[in-house]
């Protein structure tokens, strides 16, 4: 990757991590077109399980734009999307995905609930000969592994924020 590419990707990723610190879990997403923040949200999914911070994401940005494409965005996530979110990046029609944190992370260090499929797999399979809206929409270009300690860091200071609340 281009040194000013990762930068870029860098600087954005600070941005979803920001965004990660409002969640009730530590997941945040922003979108970027034409190098600029257009939307961002994060994960809210106390009643609505669906709610993850990408999902959370792309409802907000295709509503105010009014149609169901993302063409020409670029998803910035603090931790690799789940199965579901990555179908959604894919159903919404970003360009690229760019993530922190990756599951194995999320499962092993952050100690989080996780559907183990990794993203570039769930990507990869709507590419596939039998998946029509992969052949239509095509997958997203991935990268992963933006300022992931960070990320990380986020999940352990919200973990310590929910033990000193459990002890007053
Ligand atoms: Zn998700």
């Amino acid at each position: 990757m281009e040194r000013a590419q990762l930068d870029i990707d860098k600087h954005f990723m600070q941005l979803a991590i920001n965004e990660s610190k409002l969640g009730n879990y530590p997941y945040g997403a922003i979108l970027v077109k034409d190098n600029e923040v257009k939307f961002r949200a994060h994960n809210s999914a106390s009643t609505d399980p669906t709610a993850h911070a990408e999902v959370a994401l792309i409802r907000t940005a295709t509503q105010q734009l009014g149609h169901p494409s993302l063409k020409g965005y670029t998803l910035y996530t603090s931790s690799e999307s789940c199965p579901m979110c990555a179908a959604a990046e894919i159903w919404a029609h970003v360009d690229r995905v760019v993530f922190g944190a990756s599951i194995q992370q999320l499962i092993e260090v952050a100690q989080q609930d996780q559907i183990f499929l990794q993203s570039n797999i769930v990507n990869s399979l709507w590419t596939g000969e039998l998946v029509t809206v992969g052949k239509i929409r095509g997958a997203y270009e991935l990268t992963g592994g933006i300022l992931a300690e960070e990320a990380l860091q986020v999940f352990a200071e919200w973990k310590q924020k929910q033990q000193d609340a459990g002890q007053s």
